[in-house]
C-alpha cells in the first residue's frame, strides 16, 4: 500500500520520520517573552525547521514568530534581501531576531487563513478547476517576483502557502536556502519536500527550475487530490523522481500538457520562466477577474477574524472558455502543429554546425582554409553524395505521407520533449547574495574551483538525466550529420591514399571504402558516447564498448574491401612490411600469402587482421571524448593529427595499410566532432552562474 511520507527530508537521510503528535507541546507557553518585543499568545504549528507561535508586538502588531530549532544555524549571508521584498502573494517577512538564549527567531506576517494543504485535503478528489487556478495564479506571480529578484524558493509545497482575506500568501522564500542542519551533525543542508522535489536536487546543483518543478507537483495534485509520485520510503519516492513518468489520466485537458512540461525531468524542457507557466492557464495572468474559491470556506486560526465573507462566486471562470484561450495560446506559440521530427532533428543539426561554426577560431585565414577543403571534398566526393541524396530523399517521400496520415495524429502532446521547442534558459541569478559579508579565502577558492570545472558537473547532470527521447533524437541527428562529412571527407581521403595512382577508377572504390568504413566507425562512436555520456567516467564498460564496436568496425571494414574487390593502397612511405610488426613477428605474416603484393603496392588485409587492428585501434584510444558535449574546443585539430597518428603507430604492434588505416581514424576523428552538439563557452558561463 503507498502511504504518504512525512515531508522534509534532510539530504543523505533515508528514513521516515516519526507522525506529528495530535496535540503539540510547545517549549514556551501562552504570556511568555522569549524575544524582546513580542508576547507570545499561542503556538501555531511545528515544521521542519521548528516552532512557529502567533504573538503580538509590544506595539500590538500580530505576527508570526518562527523559532529556528537550536540544532539548527541560521545562514544570514543575504538574508536582508529577502526582508526586503514586498508583494502580496508573499508572506511578509519582518525581520530575523537573536534571543538570549541564542536561538534564531524569524519575525513575519501572521496569516489568518488556511493553507492550500488543508484546501487540498477537503478535497480528496481535486480541488474544483476554478479555484484550483485561482491559487495557481496567486503561487505563480509571488514565484515569479522572487525569481524575478534573485530568490529561490526551494520549499514550494501546499503547506507553505496560505490564504490570506482572500490573497494567496507564499511562506518560507529562501529559508531553506539560510537554514542550514547542524555542521556538527555532518549533514548538509536541508533541501525541499520529497514530493515537491525536482529529480536534479538529486545532484545538488540546481537553480530556479526546481521551484517550476514543485508548481507542476502542486497542479497535478490540486487537479487529482494526490501527488504524482507516492512511495513507502522516501528513497521511492525520489527515485520515481528521478526516473518514473508520471500518470497524466486523471489530469484533465488542458492541463494535462502544462503538468508534464513542468514535471520534465530535464530542467531545460520545463518552462523556461513562471510567467510562461502563468500565461498558459486558463484565464492567462488574469488576477482580478476572480476574487476568491467560491466553495472555500476560510478556517480561522483562533485569533477572532474570520475571512468567509471574502468569496464571491460571481467571477468563476468557466473551464470550456478556458479551454478556448487554452487552445489559442497553444496554437499562437506553435501554430498548433507537431513539427515533423526528421525535419526538425536536420534543422537542429545545421543550426549546431553552424553555431559550432561561428564559435570555432575567429582567424579568417583558418576559417577560409577549411571551408576551401570542404567545398573541394564535396565537388571530390559529389559521386558519393549524389546516390546519398537520393536513396535519403527517396525514402522520406515514402515516410513523408505516413508521419502526416498515421504517426502525427497520434502523437497530440505539445508538451512531448520530441516536439516541444526547447525553451531558451535564462541565466537563473543566484540566490540573493546582497549585503553579503567579503568571501573568506576559502570561499574564494571554492568559487574558483566552482568557476573552473562547475559548468561541467553541471552540464554532465543535465546530460545524465536528460529524456531518452531527447538522447534519441540528437544521436538520429549527429548521425546523418556525420554520414555526410564522412563522405565529403572521404572523397579527398581517397585522392590522398591514392597517391600518384589515382584515377577515377583507381579512387572511386578507395572513396566508398573509406566512407563506408569511416561512417560505421562514426557512428559506433556517437552510440557509445550516448550510452556513457553523463557518467561518472568509469572507462571499463565504455573501453569494453569500444572493443565491441572496433570489431564490428573491422568486419564491415573487409566486407565492404572484399565486395568492392579492392586491394587497399600501400605506401612504401608511409607503411611498414607486414612481417616487420609485433604481430607479424609472432604469427608469421612475413611469409604470408597478403604480404607477398606489399611490394605492389596494394594489399588487401585479411579477415583477421582487419578485424583486429580495427578493435585494437577502437579500444586504445578514447574516441568517445571526441562526441563529449562538454569537450574543450568544438573540432580539435590536434585531436586529428593524434587520431589519425596513433592509428598509423599502430602498424607497428598489429600491421595494416596504411595510409589508408589513418585515413579512416582521422576521418572518423574530424566528422565525430564535427557532428556532436557541443557546449559553446556562452552556455558554459550560464551553467556556472546558474550553480545555487
Ligand atoms: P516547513 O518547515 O517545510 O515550512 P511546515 O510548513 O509544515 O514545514 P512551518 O513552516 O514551521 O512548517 O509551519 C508550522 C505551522 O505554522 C504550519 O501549520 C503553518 O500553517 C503555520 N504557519 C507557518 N507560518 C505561518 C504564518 N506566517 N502565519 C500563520 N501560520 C503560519
Ligand atoms: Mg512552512
Amino acid at each position: 500500500m503507498n502511504v504518504r511520507m512525512p515531508d522534509r527530508i534532510d539530504r543523505g537521510v533515508d528514513e521516515i520520520e516519526p507522525p506529528r503528535p495530535a496535540a503539540i507541546k510547545f517549549l514556551h507557553a501562552s504570556g511568555s517573552r522569549p524575544l524582546e518585543g513580542y508576547t507570545i499568545k499561542r503556538g501555531v504549528g511545528r515544521g521542519g525547521f521548528g516552532e512557529v507561535y502567533f504573538a503580538t508586538s509590544d506595539a500590538g502588531k500580530e505576527v508570526a514568530l518562527k523559532l529556528i530549532r537550536r540544532n539548527l544555524e541560521v545562514e544570514l549571508r543575504g538574508v536582508t534581501h529577502c526582508l526586503n521584498l514586498k508583494h502580496p502573494n508573499l508572506v511578509a517577512l519582518y525581520d530575523i531576531r537573536t534571543d538570549d538564549m541564542g536561538d534564531q527567531w524569524v519575525v513575519m506576517e501572521y496569516v489568518c487563513g488556511e493553507s492550500l494543504e488543508q484546501v487540498i485535503e477537503r478535497h480528496p478528489d481535486g480541488v474544483p478547476i476554478d479555484e484550483a487556478m485561482w491559487w495557481m495564479r496567486g503561487i505563480c506571480a509571488g514565484v515569479g517576483y522572487l525569481h524575478d529578484h534573485g530568490i529561490v524558493h526551494r520549499d514550494l509545497k501546499p503547506g507553505n502557502i496560505f490564504l490570506d482575506e482572500g490573497t494567496v500568501k507564499i511562506g518560507d522564500y529562501g529559508l531553506s536556502k539560510f537554514i542550514s542542519c547542524s555542521r556538527r551533525s555532518g549533514q548538509t543542508e536541508s533541501v525541499g519536500t520529497v514530493h515537491y522535489m525536482a529529480p536534479e536536487i538529486a545532484n545538488g546543483r540546481y537553480g530556479r527550475e526546481i521551484d517550476t518543478y514543485a508548481l507542476g507537483v502542486m497542479l497535478y495534485e490540486m487537479l487529482t487530490g494526490s501527488v504524482p509520485f507516492e512511495g513507502e520510503s522516501v528513497g521511492e519516492v525520489l527515485m520515481k523522481h528521478l526516473t518514473a513518468e508520471p500518470s497524466l489520466e486523471a489530469v484533465p485537458q488542458p492541463f494535462r500538457d502544462i503538468v508534464a512540461r513542468a514535471l520534465a525531468k530535464d530542467p531545460e524542457v520545463r518552462f523556461a520562466n513562471v510567467g510562461e507557466l502563468l500565461e498558459l492557464l486558463p484565464g492567462g495572468t488574469t488576477q482580478a477577474a476572480y476574487q476568491g474559491p467560491a466553495s472555500a470556506s476560510v478556517q480561522t486560526t483562533g485569533n477572532g477574524r474570520n475571512g468567509s465573507s471574502l468569496f464571491s462566486p460571481a467571477a468563476v471562470i468557466r473551464p470550456k472558455a478556458w479551454e478556448a484561450q487554452f487552445g489559442r495560446n497553444r496554437n499562437s506559440e506553435d501554430s498548433g502543429e507537431i513539427p515533423e521530427p526528421i525535419a526538425k532533428m536536420l534543422r537542429q543539426s545545421i543550426q549546431n554546425l553552424t553555431d559550432g561554426w561561428n564559435a570555432w577560431t575567429s582567424n579568417p585565414l583558418a576559417k577560409s582554409l577549411v571551408a576551401i577543403a570542404a567545398v573541394v571534398a564535396a565537388v571530390f566526393s559529389v559521386w558519393g553524395w549524389i546516390p546519398v541524396l537520393m536513396t535519403g530523399f527517396f525514402l522520406y517521400c515514402l515516410y513523408y505521407p505516413a508521419w502526416v496520415w498515421f504517426i502525427r495524429p497520434n502523437m497530440k502532446s505539445p508538451a512531448n520533449p520530441l516536439f516541444s521547442e526547447r525553451p531558451t534558459v535564462a541565466v537563473a541569478t543566484p540566490v540573493a547574495v546582497a549585503a553579503a559579508p567579503p568571501p573568506t579565502q576559502r570561499e574564494q577558492a571554492a568559487e574558483r574551483k566552482r568557476r573552473r570545472y562547475g559548468w561541467r558537473d553541471q552540464a554532465l547532470r543535465e546530460v545524465a538525466i536528460k529524456p531518452i527521447r531527447d538522447k534519441a533524437t540528437e544521436l538520429l541527428g549527429s548521425m546523418l550529420i556525420a554520414a555526410g562529412m564522412c563522405v565529403a571527407l572521404s572523397g579527398l581521403g581517397a585522392m590522398l591514399v591514392a597517391g600518384d595512382r589515382v584515377t577515377f577508377n583507381t579512387s572511386f572504390p578507395i572513396f566508398l571504402w573509406l566512407a563506408t568504413v569511416s561512417t560505421v566507425g562514426c557512428w559506433t562512436v556517437l552510440a557509445t558516447n550516448k550510452v556513457t555520456e553523463g557518467r561518472v567516467e568509469d572507462q571499463v564498460p565504455t573501453r569494453g564498448l569500444q572493443l565491441g564496436s572496433g570489431a564490428l568496425v573491422g568486419l564491415i571494414a573487409w566486407a565492404v574491401g572484399s565486395m568492392l574487390w579492392i586491394g587497399l593502397p600501400v605506401s612504401r612511405d608511409l607503411a611498414i612490411q607486414p612481417g616487420d610488426s609485433l604481430a607479424g613477428e609472432f604469427l608469421g605474416w612475413r611469409d604470408s600469402y597478403f604480404a607477398s603484393h606489399y611490394s605492389s603496392g596494394s594489399v588487401a588485409p585479411p579477415l583477421a587482421i582487419t578485424v583486429g587492428y580495427f578493435a585494437l585501434l577502437f579500444v586504445a584510444l578514447r574516441w568517445w571524448r571526441l562526441a563529449e558535449y562538454t569537450r574543450r574546443v568544438r573540432v580539435s585539430i590536434w585531436s586529428i593529427a593524434w587520431m589519425g597518428f596513433a592509428a598509423w603507430l599502430l602498424q607497428f604492434g598489429w600491421w595494416f595499410p596504411q595510409p589508408s588505416g589513418l585515413a579512416v581514424a582521422a576521418i572518423i576523428a574530424a566528422s565525430t566532432q564535427l557532428a556532436s552538439p557541443w557546449m559553446p563557452p556562452s552556455r558554459r558561463r550560464e551553467l556556472a552562474a546558474r550553480a545555487v
